[in-house]
Order: C-alpha cells, then structure tokens, then sequence
C-alpha cells in the first residue's frame, strides 16, 4: 500500500506540490490524470524519493521512504534521514516506467532484464530465467538477444516494463508510458499494464488514456496546480466529476 501525506515540493520559490494526500491499497490501481504542470510527476518522482520532499511523507508497504522513525526520549516519534545506501534499498521495492523507456542501447534485451537484478545479489542463470519468463510474460519471448534499437517503440517500453518487474517491485509507478508511441503501439503496452493491474499489483498510473483509466483504475485522481482536487471511482469522476475543473479537463481531452 501507498500512504502520501502532506506531501509539499517547490523548485526556485514555485510550490509544485501543495500537501498532497493520497493512498492507494495493495492490489489497486490508481490512474493519476490531470493538465501539463500540475505536478503528476513531481508526485511520482516524490513517491520514490528521486525527488526529496519538502514536507510531508510517503510510506510504502509502512515503511516511510527516506527516513527513519526514531522514538526520541519524550516519546515523540521524529523521522531521521537514513544514509543513501539505505534509501537506495527501499527505491529498489518502489519501480518506476517512464514515458522515455531508457533502455541500455549496448545490452541486449536479455542483458538490459539481468543488469539491475545482479546488484541484488542474485546469480547470473536465476537473473536470466526470471529475464526469460518475464519477457514471455510481455509478449516477447524470443527476442532476448535482440538490441533495443532493433524493436519497435512499443515492444522497448514492454522490455522497460519487464526490466522493472525483475526487480521485484511493491509498487510499480507510470509516468505517462504511453506518451512517446505511435498510436498504433499504444494498446500493446496498455495491455500489459492492464495485465500487471489483473494480476493483483499495486500501481499508479499518470496518463491521458482515458479510456484505458475508464476500465482499469479502482480510484482516479485529477490533479491541477499542485492539488489533488477530485478523486473517486471511474464511474463516478468521468460520469459526473464534482468539481468544474475536473469537468474542463475531461471535456477537453475526450
Ligand atoms: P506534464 O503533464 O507536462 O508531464 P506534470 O503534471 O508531470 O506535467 P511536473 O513535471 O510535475 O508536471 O511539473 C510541475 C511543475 O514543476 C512544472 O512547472 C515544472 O516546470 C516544475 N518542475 C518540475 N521539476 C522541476 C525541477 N527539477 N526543477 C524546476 N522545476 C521543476
Ligand atoms: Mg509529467
């Protein structure tokens, strides 16, 4: 589960993040939808502490990320910084996808699912059985040794996918994975991340695929100049969205 509180972020004085809160429970997905600069993925960035925030926290699986609890003398709870190594642990349980699927151009594809696996201690064959099954998993199987530059924009972004999913994952979060496509390979990745969402992960989406939002998110969040405005079933948010902005955006991109 994701539990975002009071989360706070600025760049240069410009308050990005306005006290977010959020959670998402294990096995749900949650679609974050809302207009360029609003700050979605400032918010994922915050979620797996590549950005730190400036107020707040986020716990995943009740573990705050980045800190500590530490139970001082008086008895108050204060959370402590914990050291990069650790935190670096924790972000291995937190996977993120992102719209530029940064894949190593030099590794095959096989090579690109193992490299982040081996760092966790694993042996080469276990790293490239789970690689295997999990590019069969995508829709690849047989293409492990094939270079990223040989595949389809598309079928990068699914090898980006499997190469997160090797990492074993609590969470797994989407910056707009589809935004980079051509059309046509759009509903490839979409359902992989609908079979992910299936399989009982624990997910959140940003994205402008409103259908897709429509028939796989158990929550949806419209998010505008740092808040959280609105959130609440599919049905409920694109069948009668309470709040006006919420209402603009939607017309605006349906
Ligand atoms: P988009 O739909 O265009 O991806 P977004 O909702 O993801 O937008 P963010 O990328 O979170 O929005 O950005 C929110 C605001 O924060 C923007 O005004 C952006 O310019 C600013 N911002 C984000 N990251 C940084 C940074 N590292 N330094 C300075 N400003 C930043
Ligand atoms: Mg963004």
């Amino acid at each position: 589960a994701i539990e975002v509180r009071g989360l706070s972020k600025s760049f240069g004085g410009r308050e990005v993040l306005r006290g977010v809160d959020l959670d998402v429970a294990t096995g749900e997905v949650a679609i974050v939808l809302g207009p360029s600069g609003s700050g979605k993925s400032t918010l994922l960035r915050c979620i797996n502490h590549l950005e730190r925030p400036d107020a707040g926290y986020v716990r995943v699986n009740g573990d705050v990320i980045g800190y500590r609890e530490a139970r001082r003398r008086d008895g108050e709870t204060v959370l402590r910084e914990l050291p990069p190594r650790e935190v670096a642990g924790q972000r291995r349980r937190i996977g993120m996808v992102f719209q530029q699927f940064n894949l190593f151009p030099h590794f095959t594809v096989l090579e690109n699912l193992t490299e982040g696996q081996l760092a966790g201690g694993i042996s080469p064959d276990e790293a490239a059985e789970r690689g295997r099954a999990l590019l069969a998993r995508v829709g690849l199987a047989g293409r492990e040794k094939s270079y990223p530059s040989h595949l389809s924009g598309g079928q990068q972004q699914r090898v980006a996918i499997a190469r997160t999913l090797a990492l074993q994952p609590d969470v797994v979060l989407f910056d707009e994975p589809t935004s980079a496509l051509d059309p046509e390979l759009v509903g490839e990745v979409l359902a992989v991340i609908r079979d992910l969402a299936e399989s009982g992960m624990t997910l959140v989406v940003v994205t402008h695929e409103i259908g897709f939002a429509r028939d796989v998110a158990d929550t949806v969040i419209f998010m505008d100049d740092g808040r959280i405005v609105e959130t609440g079933r599919p049905e409920q948010i694109f069948a009668a969205a309470e709040h006006p902005r919420t209402r603009e955006f939607l017309a605006a991109v349906r």
